[in-house]
């Protein structure tokens, strides 16, 4: 602790979400914006927001979200953080918090691994890292469910294409990946995991991807934040 507090006052540490300084307990976020936090409500007999969008495709079997995502809160800094201002450790904080409330709600039953949404090879070069990773690392935490990279990729021309347009709308975000090793997909109960869910499109698009290629696969969905 006193070490702790050493580094603090070295290089002081700052919410997240208000920018305010934090004390030396204090986790990615002050007390006050913890307290306050939009966490989402996931009811194992109900249907969640996340499910109206995505229980269309009958593979898909439970989806939640661990907040709400509002352009105008400051809480859209997590996300920031997570993915544009090299902060990608929130991601398996939050990801950790949102696992912990949905584990004994029974939504990771029967799931057997766990499966990051891919970027294109270029863009994770660019920031340096996927920050889907991140959060599949802070839900293998808690769930001791194994990660699985490298069976699903997401192809470079079609989703440069896909954004060539203001918005990424239904149709072209069809075809954005591709199932490169159906081995480990095969038969499993797959946790796909995303940062923001906002049409659900691209994870719409993923699924149908994986789906195509792994008939026998079923799916759920766990996405730090749901835009409504
Ligand atoms: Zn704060």
């Amino acid at each position: 602790m006193f070490w702790k507090r050493v580094l603090d006052f070295v290089l002081p540490r700052y919410c997240k979400v208000c920018g305010r300084r934090l004390d030396t307990a204090e986790i990615h976020l002050c007390v006050a914006c913890y307290l306050s936090m939009p966490f989402m409500d996931y009811k194992p007999d109900g249907i969640s927001p996340a499910e109206r969008i995505l229980l269309t495709n009958s593979k898909v079997v439970r989806a939640s979200s661990v907040i709400h995502y509002d352009r105008e809160s400051d809480y859209r800094h997590i996300l920031f953080h997570l993915k544009y201002w090299n902060h990608p450790e929130v991601g398996s904080w939050l990801a950790r918090i949102g696992a912990e409330k949905l584990m004994p709600k029974g939504f990771f039953q029967g799931v057997d691994c766990i499966v990051p949404l891919p970027l294109t090879r270029s863009k994770e070069k660019q920031r340096g890292y996927n920050q889907c990773m991140y959060i599949a690392q802070g839900i293998s935490q808690v769930t001791g469910l194994p990660v699985v990279t490298g069976s699903v990729i997401r192809d470079e021309d079609r989703t440069r294409q896909a954004t060539l347009g203001k918005f990424q709308r239904w149709g072209n975000a069809q075809g954005l990946f591709k199932v490169s090793d159906c081995e480990p997909l095969r038969g499993r109960h797959i946790l796909v995991v995303d940062d923001v869910m906002t049409t659900g499109a691209t994870l719409c698009s993923l699924i149908d991807t994986i789906v195509l290629a792994v008939p026998d696969v079923r799916i759920s969905v766990f996405t730090l934040a749901l835009a409504l």
